[in-house]
């Protein structure tokens, strides 16, 4: 029996089992997937938006603005990369000016603190910015991460101390037995006191098993080019002026490994999985960019994605117990700030369970998790003491990014760790540069199949049906 059930291992459900690692609670965190953050917590912008955006007395300003303060912390903790970059906000005329006027009052109210540029001053920051741009609104202290690596932390730290990750189980139906809920899955029922419902573009599946949604949800994707390293046409994220036709419409974003994102569009989806992208798409990112930048440099693009917002018919996100289903929490609705937001939504659950759960503090909880090596943060000296130790770090399998096959081989053994090709190149990066895999995938494939004691044949490169290599041609 457990005190809690998480359906979902994306930020929102990741973060709550992190929070909730500190008490003596039995938790069980149940995906769907063969990896943790698969869904929208893959593919995003991977801003830590500091909480202007969101309309006055949200739950998402509350959330955001509270959510983002905490990230920094939790990074630090969890040894996850956060880099402070900044977010201009570019007016293009008076109108846009005016909407600037706005956005800095909200963030007057919620203590945010940014700077007025004008036109000179930001192009000495930002020479690319187009001629359309008359004012600049800085957020200074808005920050990128790797939404996947906290993700994974977060799961990796809740498990070390007792939280259970059932990867491959989705939750195909849910009734009530008393005082308890009953989760089906293929690999066997659980018996749970309360359930959180944290399943992304699925949450109405899950909702509806329990009671009628007043809600629905209303997928929609963005699409994404991603620019090689060596060009870097920005140093800040670049926002048009957001508005409520067009959201925060097509950005331009450094990442914290120095690539560059262009997108994302915003285009309703009928299909909730279907994250391919498309000819349209990418025009409409391509066309739209070029009204706050010059001289992007589009044909550096080393890669496209899309990935779907968990958006439904509110406007907010939705964290509560259904009057309806006692003990039942949805944190639905999760789409951008959601990711920025997640520890104050995992709080605000902490919360809502607090009212009829006794949660007692775990004196041998610990709420780090090993620090991983990361040959790139070490000097020349660091490195070579340290593959004097272990070869395995002196092995270079990525050459793009430089990773080792001592990395590889430690995220596919640390707690949660890698079972897929794209599995260890979201934790440790082989495959992210500018070849893309084309070099490294083999001597991947075949580190995991030794590690995991398996035939290569099945090794796969993300879902279970992503097979690499059909059959032996030589023997
Ligand atoms: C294009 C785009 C850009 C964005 N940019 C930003 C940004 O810059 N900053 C920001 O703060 N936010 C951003 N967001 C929003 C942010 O990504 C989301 O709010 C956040 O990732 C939602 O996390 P989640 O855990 O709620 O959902 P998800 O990450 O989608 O996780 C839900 C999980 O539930 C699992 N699941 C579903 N059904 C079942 C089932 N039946 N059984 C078991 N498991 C199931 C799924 O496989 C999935 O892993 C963006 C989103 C998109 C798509």
């Amino acid at each position: 029996m457990y005190d809690i059930v998480i359906i979902g291992a994306g930020i929102t459900g990741t973060m709550l089992s992190w929070k909730l690692s500190r008490y003596r609670l039995k938790v069980a965190v149940l995906e769907k997937e063969n990896d943790i953050a698969e869904g929208a917590t893959m593919a995003n912008s991977a801003i830590v938006h500091v909480g202007y955006d969101p309309e006055d007395g949200t739950l998402k300003a509350e959330l955001n603005v509270k959510g983002a303060q905490q990230y920094e912390g939790i990074c630090k903790q969890l040894f996850c990369a956060y880099k402070t970059v900044g977010a201009y906000i570019a007016a293009c005329g008076a109108e846009e000016e005016q909407q600037l006027r706005v956005l800095a009052a909200r963030a007057d109210a919620r203590g945010v603190p940014y700077r007025l540029l004008s036109r000179d001053e930001a192009l000495k920051e930002e020479p690319n910015l187009s001629e359309n741009v008359t004012q600049v609104l800085d957020f200074y202290t808005t920050a990128v991460i790797y939404p996947w690596e906290v993700a994974t932390a977060c799961m990796e730290s809740a498990c070390q101390n007792g939280t259970e990750l059932h990867l491959n189980t989705p939750c195909r139906g849910i009734t009530k037995d008393g005082d308890c809920y009953l989760i089906k899955t293929p690999n066997g029922t659980l018996r749970t006191r309360y359930v959180i419902n944290a399943a992304g573009v699925h949450a109405e599946e899950i909702h509806s098993m329990v009671a009628k949604a007043d809600w629905h949800a209303t997928p929609r994707k963005g699409e994404y080019y991603v620019l090689d390293q060596d060009v870097s046409p920005i140093r800040h994220i670049i926002f048009p002026v957001p508005s409520k036709e067009k959201g925060k419409g097509v950005l331009a974003i450094p990442t914290v490994y120095g690539n560059t994102l262009i997108g994302p569009n915003s285009d309703f989806l009928d299909d909730p999985d279907d994250n391919g992208t498309t000819v349209d798409g990418l025009a409409y990112v391509r066309a739209s960019i070029s009204k706050t930048l010059n001289n992007i440099p589009l044909n550096r693009s080393i890669r496209t994605f899309a990935g779907i917002r968990p958006t439904t018919t509110s406007s907010d996100f939705i964290v509560e117990e259904l009057a309806d289903a006692p003990h039942f929490i949805d944190a639905v609705s999760i789409e951008s700030p959601g990711l920025a937001s997640s520890p104050a939504i995992a709080d605000k659950i902490i919360s809502i369970l607090a009212e009829s759960l006794t949660l007692t503090e775990n004196p041998d909880a610990d709420l780090s998790r090993r620090k991983p090596v990361v040959l790139a943060d070490m000097t020349a000296e660091e490195r070579n003491a340290l593959i004097a130790k272990e070869p395995a770090y002196g092995r270079i399998i990525c050459r793009c990014e430089q990773i080792s096959e001592g990395e590889i081989l430690d995220c596919i053994r640390r707690p949660c760790g890698a079972r897929t090709v794209k599995g260890i190149k979201k934790r440790v990066r082989p495959g992210m540069g500018r070849c893309q895999g084309g070099f490294c995938e083999p001597k991947v494939v075949h580190i995991l199949a030794e590690e995991l004691g398996i035939s290569p044949l099945d090794v796969v490169y993300d879902s279970e049906k992503s097979i690499i290599l059909e059959s032996e041609n030589r023997v």
